[in-house]
């Protein structure tokens, strides 16, 4: 599961030494040197005269400065020098170490927050980035905008030895997980939980057990993840949310999520159990 380093230090506003790292990214895809991907160095990103249209500073860890860059909305991802290549994150995984890989999730989303807010939400002003927060201002009306995170609820559903997967209607072939959802404005985690396992399969649960939770930076959610036991209802899929669902045995499981996700961590550990 993908967490954020040992050691690293949230920073704002950071004197970039020559080797910082720099988070490279076109829109959603990360920019990576072709032949032996892992983070630019600043000082080689500033070399190759890139246009940035956006920066901010995202932290240190292990004596290093990282940096999120923005490049100009009008580069794409096939006109970068040679020898760089840029591709969604998500194809970055298990390619790029670990700690890169979470420091690069979070630039992506103060990158797409800062993309997506430089015009004020309530009077269309021009917003201006403050200076000691990760904030964005209007100058004319004040109101401020903190990076967005939509929190969403995970569940595993147990009965007895069972677990209850589901497919979600843009899953890869054969691919099933945990339920997942949205929260609604007003809601707890746990009534969210509830509800979702209500609405996506016809299915009451109890015993929620909380498991984790994982930053999710497409674009912009926190999954946190439950354990829960089956408590009653005959179990039916929405089609409008599922494509599938089904209770899998442990000897008898589909296609699961890959590794670095919580899904596949909260899978593995209820597997544990069970075994
Ligand atoms: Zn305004």
């Amino acid at each position: 599961m993908i967490r954020t380093p040992a050691g690293f230090n949230p920073a704002l506003n950071l004197e970039l030494h020559d080797d910082a790292i720099a988070h490279v990214f076109v829109r959603d895809a990360m920019v990576l040197f072709s032949d032996s991907p892992g983070a630019l160095p600043w000082r080689f990103y500033r070399g190759e005269g890139l246009r940035a249209a956006r920066f901010h500073g995202i932290g240190e860890h292990e004596g290093r400065q990282h940096v999120a860059v923005a490049l100009d909305d009008d580069i794409s991802p096939r006109s970068l020098p040679p020898g760089l290549k840029a591709s969604n994150l998500r194809s970055w995984f298990g390619v790029i170490d670990d700690a890169t890989l979470a420091i690069a999730m979070r630039a992506v989303q103060v990158l797409e927050w800062d993309r997506t807010h430089r015009f004020c939400g309530a009077c269309g002003t021009r917003t201006e980035q403050a200076d000691n927060e990760r904030a964005k201002r209007c100058p004319a009306c004040n109101l401020t905008v903190y990076p967005r995170i939509s929190p969403a609820m995970m569940v595993l559903v147990t009965r007895g030895r069972e677990l209850l997967l589901g497919r979600g209607v843009n899953f890869p072939p054969g691919r099933y997980s945990a339920l997942a959802g949205f929260l609604e404005a007003g809601e707890t985690i746990e009534e969210a939980v509830i509800r979702e396992v209500r609405e996506e399969v016809n299915v009451e649960v109890t015993n929620l057990r909380y498991f984790g939770s994982q930053s999710w930076p497409f674009p912009n959610s926190l999954m946190i993840a439950f354990q829960a036991e089956y408590a009653g209802g005959d179990m039916r899929h929405d089609p409008a949310e599922l494509a599938d669902a089904q209770w899998f045995t442990p000897e008898n499981l589909p296609q699961l999520p890959p590794p670095l996700s919580i899904a596949r961590a909260l899978l593995d550990a209820t597997l544990a159990e069970l075994r």
